[in-house]
């Protein structure tokens, strides 16, 4: 049986999706942002967590950062993904079905 969302409405600090399956599923806006599967995203993340050899990265807190982070738009791509937009501008991940379903089953571990 193919997996598809069967509604997708808006929460507090997040979204939920209700499932084909039946199973409901429920994300947060920095849930969803840390997982972003693109590419730019997850090299970002990498040299993040590096050995150190890289220039420190010293914590720091941008304006958007320091907003809470909205979940602006979630629209379909083809019929097996959601495009996510956040409230700081970044709409750069493709988040699959499967992916979605997957992030959901960790979270709950
Ligand atoms: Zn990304």
């Amino acid at each position: 049986m193919e997996l598809l969302p069967t509604s997708l409405e808006r929460i507090e600090g997040g979204i939920r999706i209700a499932w084909s399956d039946g199973v409901t599923t429920a994300y947060r806006a920095g849930q969803l942002q840390n997982a972003c599967p693109c590419a730019t995203c997850r090299e970002k993340k990498k040299s993040g967590s590096e050995d150190g050899s890289g220039p420190i990265a010293l914590p720091v807190l941008s304006l958007a950062e320091a907003r809470p982070l909205v979940i602006e738009s979630v629209r379909p791509v083809g019929n097996y993904a959601y495009n996510v937009r956040f409230s700081d501008g970044q709409d750069c991940g493709i988040f699959t079905f499967e992916y979605l379903r997957e992030l959901a089953e960790n979270e709950l571990k």
